[in-house]
C-alpha cells in the first residue's frame, strides 16, 4: 500500500542550525527513484523478503519512464530471424567501443527473459497476428553483424514506458514495498570509512524531515536532461542522484556523451519517437531531398541516432533547412496506411496535432535535433554496485551503494545509446541489483547506530539555499547555465566553443552564490524545490562541459571539428569528472574500457569503423 503516513520514530535531535525535528526510518533497502530501474529493483528485492522503502519526488507512474514511446529491446526473434548476440555487436558498435562489452553482454543475454517477464506481469504489449510480442525495426539495430535490418524494438503500441511503468509499480505495490511518494531526496549519509548508511529526504507535502537507515541505498534518480535548453525529458529530470554522488566526492563517468534525438518537435523539444521513422517515416531537407540516402547508404533514416543528429545540423547549417529561419527538417508519415499510425504510433499523432498544429495523416512534422538521454552518470558494475573510481584499483566498490537506470553509467551505452536500448537497461540492471541485495544481504539485520551527526550536511545545505537572500532568482540562473549547455556544448564542438562555455558556466557556478529564494517555507514550495534542482542541476552541467573540454577525439555523441577522429589508442577510457561545488574545484581522471566479455565462449568484438 502506498504510504503518506509517519512510519519512523521521532527520536533524533534537531541536526543543523535550523531546529528540524528527525523521523527515523530503518530498512534493508532504500531504492530513491520509481521509474521503470527503481521499481523494478523494488519488486525485486521486496518479493524476496527484504524491507523495501521506494522514495520518489513524483507520484511513481509520473516518473520519465513514462514517456518512453517506442519500446524496449530484446532478440525474440518474433519478426524474423534475430540473436542476442547480434544484440550485443549493435550495443557495442552503437556505443563506439566505448561500452564495456562485459556489462553489454550481460544486457543483451539477459534481455529476452527480462522482456518475458515484463510479459508475465502483464505489460499488454502490442501483439503480431500469431499473438506474439510485436517488434519493430529501431536504428542501429541489424541482423548478423549489421547486414539486414532487425525487428527487435518490443511495443505496447508508442506508449511503451507508460504501460512497463504502470505494471511494474502495480507489482511492487502487490508485494509490500513502501512507497514515499513526494519526499525529496537531498543527500546520502556516507560513514567516516566511506560507506553509504543512506539517506535524508524532506517531504514535500507536511515539511517534515526523514532520515532513512539501510543496508543498501540504491540510486535510480534518472537523468539530467533540465541542464540543457531543449530537451525531451521532463521538469523533473534534474539528475539528483548523481549530484548526491558528487556531493561524497565521488566521480561522474562519461558524462560528456550526451544524446541528441534526431526529432524532437520543433519549437516544443516533445519527442517524435524514432519507431516513427521505424515504421516507415523519413526526412527531408527544403529541396525535398531524403538526405540520409547520402550520409546513411545501408541504414538512411535508421542509422544510429548521433549520425542521424549530425547529419541534420549539417543540412541545416548548409542552408538546406526549413521555415523562415531554414532552421529545422520534415519528418514524412503521410504515406504510411492511416491504420498503422492509429495502431501502433497514437500518441506522436496527438503530440504532433498539440504541439505542431500537424494533422500526420496530411502534413510532415517539423523537427530538430533535441537532448534527450545522458549516457553519462554514476559509475557502476553490472551488478548495480558504484564504483568508487580509484585509480589503485578501477573496479573497487563503494560499500552499502548502488546505481541503476539512467543515473547509472555501467557503461553499455558507451559514447552512443541505440534507440530502445534505456528499457532494457532499466529492467535487466534493476533486476541485477534486487539479486545482488538479496545475494548479499540478510533480512532484518542489525544495522550500526547512525552517528548523531549523520545527515547534517543535508541539512546545512537545506539551510543554506533555504534562507538564501542575494540578487538572483534560480530561475534567472537555471536559464542562463541552459542557454551556455545548448550553445557551447551541443551536437558539434570545438575547444574554443568548448573553452568559453567552460568559462561561462564556471561564471554561472559561481553566481549561485547570490541566488535568492524567496519563500522559506518546507511545505509545497515549488522555489526551494527548484533551488534544490538547480544547485544538482549546475554542478552536473560543469561535470559535462569539463569532460567534453577534455576528451580530444570524436567517439559517438562527442562530436569535436577539432578532433574530428575517433582515437582509440589514446581515448579507449572512460573520463571520471569530480566537481567540489564548496572550493569550486573540478578534477578529471579516466578509468580503463573493460575490453573483455564475461564468458570464456563470447569473443571481444574488436573495435573497427563505425559507418551505417
Ligand atoms: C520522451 C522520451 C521517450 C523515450 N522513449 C524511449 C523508448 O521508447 N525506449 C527506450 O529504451 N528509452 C526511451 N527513452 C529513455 C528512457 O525513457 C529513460 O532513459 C528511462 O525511462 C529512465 O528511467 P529511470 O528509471 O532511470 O528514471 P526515471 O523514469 O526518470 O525516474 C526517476 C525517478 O527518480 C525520482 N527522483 C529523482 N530525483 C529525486 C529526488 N531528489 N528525490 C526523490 N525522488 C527522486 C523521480 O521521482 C522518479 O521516480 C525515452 C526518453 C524520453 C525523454
Amino acid at each position: 500500500m502506498s504510504s503518506k503516513k509517519k512510519t519512523g520514530n521521532v527520536a533524533s535531535p534537531a541536526l543543523s542550525g535550523t531546529a528540524y525535528p528527525l523521523i527515523d526510518h530503518s530498512f534493508d533497502v532504500v531504492v530513491i527513484g520509481a521509474g521503470g530501474a527503481g521499481l523494478r529493483a523494488v519488486l525485486g528485492t521486496a518479493e524476496a523478503g527484504l524491507t523495501t522503502a521506494c522514495i520518489s519526488k513524483v507520484f511513481p507512474t509520473r516518473s520519465h519512464t513514462v514517456a518512453a514511446q517506442g519500446g524496449i529491446s530484446a532478440a525474440l526473434g518474433n519478426m524474423g530471424d534475430d540473436d542476442w548476440r547480434w544484440h550485443m555487436y549493435d550495443t557495442v558498435k552503437g556505443s563506439d567501443w566505448l561500452g564495456d562489452q562485459d556489462a553489454i553482454e550481460y544486457l543483451c543475454r539477459n534481455a529476452p527473459e527480462a522482456v518475458y517477464e515484463l510479459e508475465h506481469f502483464g505489460v499488454p504489449f502490442s501483439r503480431t497476428k500469431e499473438g506474439k510480442i510485436y517488434q519493430r525495426p529501431f536504428g542501429g539495430m541489424t541482423k548478423h553483424y549489421g547486414k539486414g535490418i532487425a525487428q527487435r524494438t518490443c511495443a505496447a503500441a508508442d506508449r511503451t514506458g507508460h504501460a512497463i511503468l504502470h505494471t511494474l509499480y502495480g507489482q511492487a505495490l502487490r508485494n509490500k514495498a513502501k512507497f514515499f511518494i513526494e519526499y525529496f531526496a537531498l543527500d546520502l549519509i556516507m560513514d567516516s570509512e566511506g560507506i553509504c548508511r543512506g539517506l535524508m529526504a524532506l517531504n514535500m507535502e507536511d515539511g517534515t524531515i526523514h532520515r532513512f537507515r539501510a543496508q543498501k541505498t540504491i540510486l535510480a534518480t534518472g537523468g539530467y536532461g533540465r541542464t540543457y535548453f531543449s530537451c525531451t525529458s521532463a521538469h523533473i529530470c534534474t539528475g539528483d542522484g548523481n549530484a548526491m554522488t558528487l556531493r561524497t566526492g565521488l566521480p561522474l563517468q562519461d558524462m560528456e556523451f550526451v544524446q541528441f534525438h534526431p526529432t524532437g518537435i520543433y519549437g516544443a523539444g516533445c519527442l517524435i519517437t524514432e519507431g516513427a521513422r521505424g515504421e516507415g517515416g523519413y526526412l527531408t531537407n527544403a529541396e525535398g531531398e531524403r538526405f540520409m540516402e547520402r550520409y546513411a547508404p545501408s541504414a538512411k533514416d535508421l542509422a544510429s541516432r548521433d549520425v542521424v543528429s549530425r547529419s541534420m545540423t549539417m543540412e541545416i547549417r548548409d542552408g538546406r533547412g526549413l521555415g523562415k529561419e531554414k532552421d529545422h527538417l520534415h519528418l514524412h508519415l503521410s504515406h504510411l496506411d492511416p491504420d498503422i499510425l492509429v495502431e501502433r504510433l497514437p500518441g506522436i499523432s496527438e503530440s504532433a496535432r498539440i504541439f505542431s498544429g500537424v494533422d500526420v495523416t496530411r502534413e510532415p512534422i517539423p523537427v530538430l535535433p533535441t537532448v534527450h538521454y545522458n549516457m553519462g552518470g554514476i559509475p557502476a558494475n553490472f551488478r548495480g554496485e558504484v564504483l568508487s573510481g580509484k585509480n589503485s584499483d578501477p573496479d573497487a566498490i563503494v560499500p552499502g551503494l548502488m546505481a541503476i537506470g539512467e543515473a547509472a553509467c555501467v557503461s553499455v551505452h558507451g559514447a552512443n545509446r541505440l534507440g530502445s536500448n534505456s528499457l532494457v537497461d532499466l529492467v535487466v540492471f534493476g533486476k541485477a541489483a534486487a539479486i545482488q541485495c538479496i545475494e548479499t544481504l540478510k533480512a532484518g539485520a542489525k544495522q550500526p547506530e547512525l552517528t548523531p551527526d549523520a545527515g547534517q550536511s543535508a541539512l546545512s545545505r537545506l539551510d543554506r539555499l533555504r534562507y538564501a537572500d542575494g540578487d538572483t532568482p534560480t530561475a534567472v540562473l537555471r536559464l542562463n547555465m541552459q542557454k551556455i549547455m545548448q550553445s557551447n556544448c551541443a551536437v558539434f564542438r570545438t575547444g574554443d566553443v568548448l573553452r568559453e562555455g567552460q568559462e561561462l558556466i564556471h561564471e554561472i557556478w559561481r553566481a549561485g552564490q547570490n541566488i535568492k529564494v524567496t519563500d522559506r517555507s518546507l511545505i509545497w514550495n515549488t522555489d526551494l524545490i527548484e533551488t534544490l534542482e538547480y544547485d544538482n542541476l549546475i554542478a552536473q552541467a560543469v561535470a559535462t562541459m569539463e569532460s567534453a573540454y577534455n576528451r580530444k577525439e570524436s567517439r559517438g555523441a562527442h562530436a569535436r571539428e577539432d578532433y574530428p577522429e575517433r582515437n582509440d589508442e589514446n581515448w579507449m577510457k572512460h573520463t571520471l569528472v569530480r566537481v567540489n561545488s564548496v572550493t569550486y574545484a573540478t578534477e578529471i581522471d579516466y578509468r580503463p574500457v573493460h575490453t573483455h566479455t564475461m564468458s570464456k565462449d563470447v569473443d571481444y568484438i574488436q573495435p573497427r569503423a563505425r559507418v551505417y
